[in-house]
């Protein structure tokens, strides 16, 4: 087999390849990777790099961990795929036991998926055909908050944010959903009242048409790095419980440790009756989503015209993803990720608070294994990538946001190369 060189892969890429949210033959070219070990990428030029991304934030235990490519090594000796209609396997069952455990007690059916964007397709269904099989036809529209992120296909991307999501350019082919103002608090202590009365005004005036509330809990991820308190949460289900909606969580981004807790909903003590898994369940090695849901939901589908979920992805529940992902969650909870997480959280705060009173900076928020420096205005990617990878990390930052979500391997030195490499994007803005 012949190898390209960096300089090839590069030229072919440019030539051929279209990267996400990137025109083609873009004017920032990709960075080759050549290998990645730990928190460390190795570039095709040379460097060696901390990602301060875990890779959109799902490579939780870091690169090439010899238990994770152990998993994979012995599954595919035995199976890399086979078909989940009508056949099933230990690696799906594995994994559906596991996370029917760790998720809250009310979910109990798994169907896993391929993506996130698709977890979110399958929950929306979910929603809409637990409706029509009770027989309540007109609940049919979604509820959401603004500055949410969802996912890129057609059902996802109607509930992302209307500004900053994508309903412009697709205003003629996009549902047309319910949003409320997403919330402000910070912690439970600043909780008002006031917080929620969108979302009970919306539910009040509108809740015969609405199948369900979606929303990410906690952490606004990819609409613009927000955290909320988890009061929020806690009024938002009474609501829904209160209007007949149902509660979508998508977890995709919170999931498995990110926010300090296993899964976002535990802040608040909440059950949804929908949860959406993807990124980091894999540990970030291969594409794999599940959306869990209770028997309430699966039984009321099953057992109504058509007597199924209608829905089938042609490597729903890959062997070769279930078994990674099986043993990353053993991994992950055979060992002190809590701990981890509560240091790089400490980590991050002290390495980015003092950022706070830059004048180029309008906000510093830290929750978890995640660091936010808000700017007042858009940063140029391209020279702010290399400003980072002269410093030694990876990042990419969007529109005003620098941030970063690190794997949870990464030691104290390396959070605080991380904070310090932004603290230098932040010293070469005038
Ligand atoms: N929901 C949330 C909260 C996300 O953060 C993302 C991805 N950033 C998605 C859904 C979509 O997931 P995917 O990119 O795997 O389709």
């Amino acid at each position: 087999m012949s190898l390209l060189t960096p300089e090839q892969v590069r030229e072919i890429d440019q030539k051929y390849l279209w990267h996400p949210y990137q025109p083609m033959h873009g004017a920032i070219p990709p960075y080759v990777v050549e290998s990645a070990q730990g928190v460390y990428l190795q570039l095709g030029d040379g460097r060696r790099v901390i990602d301060g991304m875990a890779s959109w934030w799902c490579m939780i235990h870091g690169y090439s961990h010899s238990r994770l490519n152990q998993a994979l090594h012995d599954q595919i000796e035995k199976m890399a795929h086979v078909m989940f209609g009508g056949l099933t396997h230990e690696p799906a069952a594995g994994l559906a036991e596991k996370l029917v455990e760790l998720t809250p007690r009310a979910l109990q059916s798994v169907f896993l998926c391929d993506s996130g964007s698709v977890a979110v397709e399958v929950a929306i269904k979910m929603a809409l055909q637990y409706w029509i099989a009770l027989g309540k036809i007109g609940k049919s529209r979604l509820v959401t908050l603004r500055n949410g992120y969802h996912g890129d296909t057609f059902a996802a991307m109607a509930v992302c944010d209307p500004v900053n999501g994508m309903h412009h350019l697709f205003k003629d082919v996009l549902p047309q959903h319910f949003f409320v103002e997403a919330p402000t608090c910070r912690d439970d202590v600043d909780w008002e009242s006031s917080q929620i009365e969108p979302l009970r005004q919306t539910l009040e005036s509108h809740h015969r048409e609405i199948a369900a509330l979606i929303l990410e809990p906690i952490v606004q991820g990819a609409g613009g790095m927000r955290f909320y308190c988890p009061e929020y949460l806690r009024q938002a289900r009474a609501l829904c419980d209160e209007y007949d909606v149902l509660m979508i969580a998508d977890e995709i981004a919170t999931g498995f440790g990110r926010t300090g807790r296993l899964f976002a909903v535990e802040h608040a003590g909440i059950a949804p009756d929908i949860m959406c898994l993807g990124k980091s369940l894999t540990g970030g090695y291969m594409t794999l989503a599940a959306t869990l849901t209770t028997r309430r939901v699966s039984e009321a589908i099953s057992n109504n015209p058509p007597g199924a979920l209608m829905h089938g992805p042609t490597f729903m529940a890959n062997p070769l993803a279930c078994s990674v992902a099986g043993a990353s969650i053993e991994l992950l909870l055979s060992g002190d990720w809590q701990q981890r997480v509560a240091e790089i959280e400490g980590q991050l705060r002290d390495g980015l608070m003092g950022y706070a009173d830059h004048p180029a900076v309008a906000d510093v928020r830290v929750l978890g294994a995640i660091g936010v420096v808000e700017l007042k205005e858009p940063l140029d990617m391209a020279a702010t990538q290399e400003i980072l990878l002269e410093q030694g990390v990876w990042l990419r930052p969007f529109g005003r946001l620098l941030y970063t979500m690190p794997p949870f391997i990464t030691e104290a030195p390396e959070v605080a190369a991380i904070c310090s490499a932004i603290g230098v994007v932040l010293d070469s803005i005038d």
